[in-house]
């Protein structure tokens, strides 16, 4: 029989693992070799519109999918508790992961970890797509060495997300030390294959 903290200590690991299978699939699978596999044409067309995202069904499926099989797998080997447990702290993470995701792009900051999560991703968006893969957490990325450390995110002013511009166009005062609007606001087809083209070889879009 298990005890409460072991059955707590299986949800946190599940939790963690999310964390890293986060990190592992944005670098190797979303911003990997081919850009037409499932996961990385989704990714990368968010990178080019970022206002998408894929379709919640899809993500619902793929996480349906991983339960289905490493479920069984778990309870089979640690005991039904433990495989329970486990399972449930790696999905809450993952639920958190697209929600803390999502609010990135659509909610200003409210406190310093919204604060680094927005910084972190956008630098990802915008500077370096082969680099800043954690969204939830910096941890994988200073393992693996994909950190990365900017100052003041350069934006493009086409891409900007609505959260960070005040009815005149303008970087609100709040966010102007960590972000700056480069580029003009133009947004035609031309721009839009370009971003595309860009999103789709990891590179950051142009600052036009
Ligand atoms: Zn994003
Ligand atoms: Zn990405």
């Amino acid at each position: 029989m298990q005890t409460g903290i072991e059955v707590l200590a299986a949800g946190a690991l599940g939790s963690a693992g999310w964390t890293l299978l986060e990190y592992v699939l944005h670098r190797f699978v979303f911003h990997g070799a081919s850009a037409t596999r499932i996961g990385a044409r989704e990714h990368r067309r968010h990178h080019a519109q970022v206002d998408y995202f894929a379709p919640a069904w899809q993500k619902g499926l793929a996480a349906l999918g991983v339960t289905a099989v490493v479920l069984p797998l778990l309870v089979a080997v640690t005991g039904a508790l433990l495989g329970i447990s486990f399972t449930a702290g790696f999905l809450t993470m993952y639920a958190l992961y697209e929600i803390l995701h999502r609010r990135a792009h659509t909610h200003p900051p409210r406190g310093p970890y919204g604060r680094w999560r927005r910084r972190n991703h956008f630098a990802h968006h915008f500077v370096d797509p082969r680099r800043g893969q954690g969204v939830t957490t910096p941890v994988w990325d200073v393992v693996f060495r994909t950190r990365l450390p900017v100052e003041i995110v350069r934006v493009p002013r086409r891409l900007a997300m609505p959260w960070l511009l005040g009815e005149d166009g303008a970087v609100l005062g709040a966010y102007a030390k960590d972000y700056v609007l480069v580029g003009t606001d133009r947004a035609d087809d031309d721009t839009r294959r370009a971003d595309t083209r860009a999103a789709m070889e990891n590179r950051s879009p142009a600052t036009y």
